[in-house]
């Protein structure tokens, strides 16, 4: 069978760095095994999912390298959840109940007083049909739960019941069944909750293996007797650690923090977002890969930690420059064309930036910079002025190269005894209008013997 995976996101916001982890792993995972990847939008909700947010997932997800092999939307697919639905009635595996949260609430407080897990006492079963259209006729509508197989004859007598896997992160994992309340499955307004779409959606799109946050675990139990009670034999599990901030908050998708978005805006690489998102929690150290074919090659799902991964912004940058600082310039031509750098200097400039740039727009300043001198006049004391204006007018005659600046700041030296950072530094200002940056040698040719000299102060 074509190992299947599914990124499940619901569209009621933008994707932020630890939801594009799920996508990341289900994403190497189908990758490494030449298998499929569905993106599939929980969008059952209609009130707060929104057509927006779905698109922008997806454009979020092609920018990070993840193209899917199909797209499903679940509020494509009510009839067939409302026949899974029917079947599960049918099967009295479905029951309607009609307590308001007030009265399940004040039942829940009695259990914990009397020492019972506060789990539903499935009172709602007892209930007869007189009873229950006496309850629609006072206005009540139901909604419905499914009846968890944690009993043998009984359901008013439940005992352990585990529902066990071997998750391929964590190893064998366990819930037991009598420890939850049965599922809540439909809404009163008739709405589905993401449980039974999510399963029926597994049956019928055929995936292999649910790779999905840890924040899951306990729905897992739940949704293996959903399986069965379908009559299908339940997915592979993988439940990886969830990603929080340094202070280990978790990431919200309403608030827009680290989203995708946002991070894209600020000029930062996909492959830093992939290489952190992929790498951190995990056993390995966190590097920046140059590609998506890197990444799957090294990835194994079963090293993350089951801590939560913290993570911290700054790492973000830490990678971004080093991906510039190795990118060749076929690779960051195109990139270098769409602002506005594409002479003949282009590949020699990028190639003395690179290691210089935390982002790749920085590149548009340090073009500037060459192109048309320092930003703003490089300040200078007297001394100082009158140094740079001696040593520029040392320069050598042109063709100039790499070698250039070591002639001339060599003969600097000697004509006027300084060295070290009062030779250096002043010119540096100078040339560039900023106190650090690209080795001069490799710019100096750049600039030309015109240029250089237009940076007379
Ligand atoms: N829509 C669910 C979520 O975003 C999907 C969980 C799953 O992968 O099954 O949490």
């Amino acid at each position: 069978m074509t190992t299947t995976v599914r990124f499940a996101p619901s569209p009621t916001g933008f994707i932020h760095i630890g939801n594009s982890r799920t996508a990341l792993f289900n994403w190497l995972f189908a990758k490494q095994q030449g298998g499929r990847f569905i993106l599939r939008f929980d969008d059952t909700d209609i009130g707060r999912s929104k057509r927006e947010y779905a698109d922008q997932i997806e454009t979020d997800l092609a920018w990070l390298g993840i193209t899917p092999d199909a797209v499903e939307r679940q509020s494509e697919r009510f009839g067939a959840y409302d026949a899974a639905a029917e079947r599960l009635r049918k099967s009295g595996l479905l029951y309607a109940c009609y307590e308001t949260a007030e009265e399940l609430e004040r039942r829940r407080r009695i259990r914990l007083q009397r020492r019972l897990p506060p789990v539903y006492g499935r009172e709602a079963l007892k209930l007869t049909e007189a009873e229950k259209a006496e309850l629609e006729a006072q206005g009540r509508k139901p909604h419905w739960r499914f009846l968890l197989p944690n009993f043998e004859n009984d359901p008013f007598s439940t005992h352990r019941t585990e529902a066990r896997w071997n998750d391929i992160v964590r190893g064998e994992e366990t819930v037991d069944l009598a420890s939850l309340s049965d599922p809540v499955l439909i809404r009163e307004d008739c709405s589905y909750l993401y449980t039974l779409p999510s399963v029926v959606d597994d049956i019928d799109l055929g995936v292999t293996h649910v790779i999905r946050g840890d924040d899951h675990i306990t729905n897992t139990g739940a949704q293996i007797a959903l399986f069965e009670a379908l009559g299908a034999k339940p997915p592979a599990f993988g439940h990886h650690n969830l990603l929080t901030t340094a202070s280990g908050a978790g990431l919200s998708k309403r608030t827009g923090a680290l989203s995708i978005k946002s991070l894209r805006e600020e000029g930062l690489e996909p492959m830093a977002i992939a290489s952190l998102a992929t790498l951190i929690g995990t056993s390995e150290a966190v590097t920046a890969v140059a590609d998506m074919a890197g990444l799957a090659s090294g990835f194994d799902i079963g090293r993350s930690s089951r801590s939560a991964a913290k993570f911290d912004p700054a790492e973000l940058i830490v990678l971004n420059r080093a991906l510039l600082r190795d990118r060749p310039f076929g690779e960051a031509q195109a990139r270098l064309v769409a602002l506005g750098i594409s002479d003949a200097r282009a590949e020699p400039f990028w190639l003395a930036i690179r290691g210089n740039i935390e982002k790749m727009n920085d590149a548009a300043e340090w073009w500037g910079i060459v192109t048309s001198g320092p930003a703003r006049p490089a300040e200078l004391g007297d001394d100082d002025r009158q140094f740079v204006r001696d040593a520029f007018d040392l320069l050598p005659p042109e063709p100039w190269d790499g070698t250039t600046w070591k002639e001339w700041t060599d003969l600097v030296k000697v004509r006027t005894g300084r060295k070290g950072k009062a030779l250096f530094a002043p010119l540096r200002l100078a040339l560039t209008g900023v106190p650090s940056g690209p080795e001069l040698a490799d710019l100096l040719p750049l600039l030309g013997r015109e240029g250089t000299l237009a940076r007379r102060p």
